[in-house]
């Protein structure tokens, strides 16, 4: 199958897209990476559906990612008598440690320790911002507010604290446990939801050992705060604007976003865009002007991948939201615009022979109009690398190893493809030509250009380009200027 589309496609599966043959629907219309939301989804049926998606991209024969997202210390409400309390603005109102069910004049929040690190003056937010309360005392497993908006509130709402520094991890006592499951099944990237400080992904990172890319949520001021060094120790960011437009006022949202995407392609970092890009979808065929704009957006700044969440997992049109993200952006990146955008915000190499190959590659696949750029990438960090220069030719990364192809399916612009270990460098050059004609990237006649690291299989060995034209039979012969 030859995407030629650059941004990738994320979907949530839910309810709504949990059986085989729509996984395999989906796929097919256009998702990339398969999202799979531990908040909801028990351990039965993560492995269900990381089987469901191995099974259809054995079918297909590209490599599918797959991201499970950890629930993070999202806090809840406890539950009221009635089921539900109607509130008014200047009213008091107190959250306590006591478990019996609430009234109008107080409700359980049942998470000891942070009742602990609420301080008088911090807001707390309940249903999505839609009740905001200001905290004027504490004491001993309480604190008083008074109510500064909203009417209503009910059973297990969720609460944000945006002005509150949590001493806990971002790795609950059940975020634990579904990562331990996680790693256990063929999943390629873990998401850490709610992550406030560096150190949070340094925890999560040893227990992961590798098997798993880490993908770090920021959707708390505190890592907007500290976004470079988060960056830096992150596999992948997500600009998660549904808690961070609770979280921060909601016309933060927009710059928080071009900042993060700017940042993310300057340090080579992947990054996905999240939250009601087409949310109208979850009950209508068709999205609104203003989702399809927002869609657009991310796509013109050049963000790695763009995802679905209640469109694909819980709405009535599941499928349709996936065709129309892939035609949306297929549209814009058929915009002269589009290109031109993307590569005058190309960030410079880095002083390795990693980067001024990658740099080289682009710059000679784009001055020689070739038709594609083919690394070879075993770690994965060469086809991170080639996609951070963005060229505007595809980048077709071949790599031996399923899970580093499986990792790169989120990375912009990249076609991942498993073949096996190159022999030695013609064999490389054959295969790179080969896999360019097979998979509809080349014709006879085209030249494309080739990176690699030798010896083979050597991390941070990127050393080498090569220049090969696919002869008549689709196999490779070296570019007669190159010898
Ligand atoms: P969630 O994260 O959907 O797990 O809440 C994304 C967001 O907050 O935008
Ligand atoms: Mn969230």
């Amino acid at each position: 199958m030859n995407r030629s589309r650059r941004v990738k496609i994320l979907a949530t599966l839910g309810p709504a897209s949990s059986n085989e043959d729509m996984i395999r629907k989906l796929s097919r219309a256009g998702a990339d990476v398969f999202r799979i939301n531990m908040s909801h989804a028990s351990h039965e049926i993560l492995r269900e559906l990381v089987r469901a998606i191995r099974n259809v991209e054995k079918e297909f024969g590209f490599p599918i990612g797959i991201l499970a997202d950890l629930q993070g210390p999202k806090h809840r409400l406890g539950t009221f008598e009635g089921g539900e309390i109607d509130v008014a603005p200047g009213q008091a109102f107190v959250l306590d440690s006591d478990p019996s069910p609430g009234n109008k004049e107080r409700v359980c929040l049942p998470h000891p320790e942070i009742l602990e690190a609420i301080e008088v003056g911090h807001r707390i937010l309940v249903n999505d911002g839609k009740v905001q309360m200001k905290v004027t005392d504490t004491g001993n497993g309480w604190v008083k507010t008074e109510i500064t908006g909203g009417t209503w509130m009910a059973d297990r709402k969720g609460v944000n604290l945006p002005d509150s520094e949590l001493m806990s991890g971002a790795l609950t006592d059940k975020d634990r446990k579904d990562l331990e499951a996680v790693l256990k099944e063929e999943v390629d990237w873990v998401a850490l939801s709610f992550i406030q400080r560096p150190k949070d992904l340094i925890e999560a990172r040893e227990l992961c050992q590798g098997k798993v890319g880490i993908l770090a949520k920021i959707e708390k001021p505190q890592a907007v705060q500290r976004l470079d060094e988060i960056i830096e120790l992150a596999d992948a960011i997500m600009v998660a604007r549904g808690d961070l437009g609770v979280e921060m006022p909601l016309e933060m949202v927009p710059s928080i976003q071009k900042k993060m995407i700017r940042k993310c392609r300057n340090a080579g970092t992947p990054v996905v865009v999240a939250t009601q890009m087409l949310e109208s979808m979850i009950s209508a065929p068709v999205p609104t002007r203003a989702e399809v704009s927002d869609v657009a957006n991310a796509v013109y700044e050049g963000a790695d991948a763009i995802m679905l969440s209640a469109e694909s997992a819980a709405g009535d049109y599941p499928l349709e939201a996936v065709s129309t993200m892939n035609s949306i952006a297929e549209a814009i990146e058929k915009d002269k615009g589009y290109l031109t955008t993307i590569e005058s915000q190309r960030p410079s190499p880095d002083a390795t022979a990693a980067d001024a190959i990658s740099f080289a590659a682009t710059e000679i696949a784009h001055t020689l109009d070739l038709a594609a750029l083919v690394c070879f990438t075993a770690s994965g960090s060469t086809g991170l690398r080639a996609a951070r220069t963005r060229p505007t030719k595809p980048i077709i990364a071949l790599s031996p190893v399923p899970e580093t192809a499986r990792r790169l399916a989120l990375l912009w612009g990249t076609q991942c493809i498993i073949t096996p270990d190159a022999t030695d460098l013609d064999n490389m050059v054959d295969t790179a030509c080969e896999v360019a004609f097979r998979e509809g990237f080349a014709k006879s006649g085209d030249g494309i250009i080739i990176s690699a690291g030798v010896p083979l299989r050597t991390p941070g060995s990127t050393n080498m380009l090569r220049i090969a034209v696919i002869d008549e039979h689709g196999k490779g012969s070296v570019h007669k200027s190159t010898g």
